[in-house]
């Protein structure tokens, strides 16, 4: 995750890009279709772009999209992903069309996470179906047969890549202009905080006013009565008004466990797909386009090599990818079937995230420094860097919210995290020689679970 730049950050990196704009394009294009555009936000993740209307916006996206990335590219090294949105569009959605329903004091949905992408999801066998429903359903929400969508499979197999997939291609493409995606969890815990708060007609009406609901891991529902009965209501007020509801679930809908009747059937009426583990070709497709995207130059024996390797799920594969990738920066030395295999049996082995104390126990040894210094609150200088640093390798390596970090930074708040990460961000930028020591860093904590 990345902290986002500031506003007038964000105006200089896209000067920039329009310089180089101009010199790449003919002067005539540039100024109809470069010149009108306005820069809504930009960071290391997106970039999103107004236009005057819905057709210019279908235009830029058509013939400018690459110059546009090829020039963010060129400025900053960023592969952000890229949305143009129409300026009533996004007058609709208060200028943030990739992050959900309003906020609200006792409701907020997550936003999406912008490296879940339909154009980025690779296909195969395994998971053909559920994919082309699920772009069936973001082209037309609430008007297929496919409503309300189940996509159930085991862990790591894309559900909540096409949940948010399908969040993401809607509000770019306009088809949807209140997308809200949630957990269960987070519905249940919105719920409850909504009821202690009394801010019920807070809750209902935002999860009642989405175009698109996107429910992930539905198998929490079971936690109580109340909620089922809440989201039964919910689901009931969408599908009468023609909304979409899109769920994920870890098994299909007559096999969940704790569920009202009346609750499975509703899950059934509409389309339900299951996503396999993914076929060797596709493992190996999969590796290659997620190499790719870092720059990262995968040879073909070893992607055959991992894959055939990792078989169980995509997290898994990725996992391991990312490992071997750390692995060949760490060593300096190329990437060989003979270096995989010397720690294949380590990358073999159940893949687990990086979490929290992997981050304060790297950043410990790398720096001297002890656990309870280090989460203690004393202000040598070293400690408060090395304090910082891990605050923001927290951040980027691993999936806590800013909350959890900071919690687990002896109850620090989370704006204590945002601030430690503008920090190490603004050091990275001007200190090269800081930067590589932060990516040594990050390296380690990555390899520190192979070893
Ligand atoms: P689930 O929700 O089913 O547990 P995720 O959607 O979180 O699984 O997927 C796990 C990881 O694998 C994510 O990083 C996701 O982007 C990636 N992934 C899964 N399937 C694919 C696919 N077909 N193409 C590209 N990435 C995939
Ligand atoms: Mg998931």
């Amino acid at each position: 995750m990345v902290v986002p730049l500031m506003p007038h950050d964000q105006v200089a990196v896209w000067q920039s890009c329009l310089s180089v704009l101009k010199q790449d394009l003919h002067a005539q294009s540039y100024k109809t279709w470069i010149g009108p555009l306005r820069l809504t936000h930009l960071d290391p993740n997106e970039i999103i772009l107004e236009a005057p209307d819905s057709f210019f916006c279908d235009w830029v996206d058509e013939h400018y999209r690459s110059s546009i990335e090829n020039a963010v590219l060129n400025v900053t090294s960023w592969r952000p992903s890229f949305s143009v949105v129409a300026k009533n569009a996004s007058d609709t959605t208060e200028d943030i069309p990739i992050t959900t329903a309003r906020t609200a004091p006792a409701v907020s949905s997550f936003p999406l996470n912008p490296r879940y992408r339909l154009d980025n999801f690779v296909v195969g066998d395994s998971n053909e179906f559920a994919f082309s429903a699920a772009r069936a359903v973001a082209e037309a929400p609430g008007k297929t047969p496919f409503n309300p969508f189940v996509i159930y499979s085991g862990v790591g197999l894309g559900k909540t890549h096409l949940l948010q997939g399908i969040g993401d291609f809607s509000l770019k493409r306009g088809t949807a202009q209140n997308v809200v995606y949630v957990t269960a969890e987070k519905f249940i815990s919105d719920y409850i905080t909504s009821i202690r708060k009394r801010e019920m007609s807070t809750f209902v009406s935002t999860y009642r006013s989405a175009d698109l609901l996107l429910v992930d891991d539905i198998q929490f529902f079971l936690v109580t009565e109340s909620s089922q009965r809440e989201f039964f209501h919910t689901f009931n007020s969408l599908f009468q008004n023609d909304k979409q509801i899109v769920l994920s679930a870890d098994c299909a809908p007559p096999s969940l466990k704790g569920f009202e009747p009346r609750l499975i059937s509703r899950f059934q009426c509409g389309l339900v797909a299951s996503i396999d583990s993914p076929d060797l070709e596709t493992r190996i497709a999969i590796l290659k386009h997620k190499a790719d995207l870092q720059g990262f130059d995968l040879p073909e024996c070893v992607s055959r090599q991992i894959a055939e390797s990792h078989a169980r799920n995509v997290r898994e594969l990725e996992g391991a990818l990312t490992r071997v990738m750390a692995l060949s920066k760490l060593g300096g030395r190329p990437l060989t079937p003979e270096l995989v295999n010397e720690h294949l049996p380590n990358l073999r082995s159940d893949v687990r995230e990086i979490c929290v104390e992997d981050v304060i126990a790297t950043v410990c040894a790398a720096y001297g420094v002890s656990r309870v210094d280090l989460l203690g609150s004393g202000r040598k200088r070293v400690l408060a860097a090395a304090r910082h640093l891990s605050m923001y390798l927290a951040r980027e390596l691993t999936d806590s919210p800013l909350k959890m970090i900071g919690s687990a930074f002896g109850d620090r708040d989370h704006s204590t995290v945002i601030h430690a990460c503008k920090r190490i961000e603004a050091k990275i930028k001007a200190d090269l020689v800081f930067a590589k020591e932060v990516e040594g860093v990050k390296v380690k904590v990555q390899t520190s679970q192979v070893a």
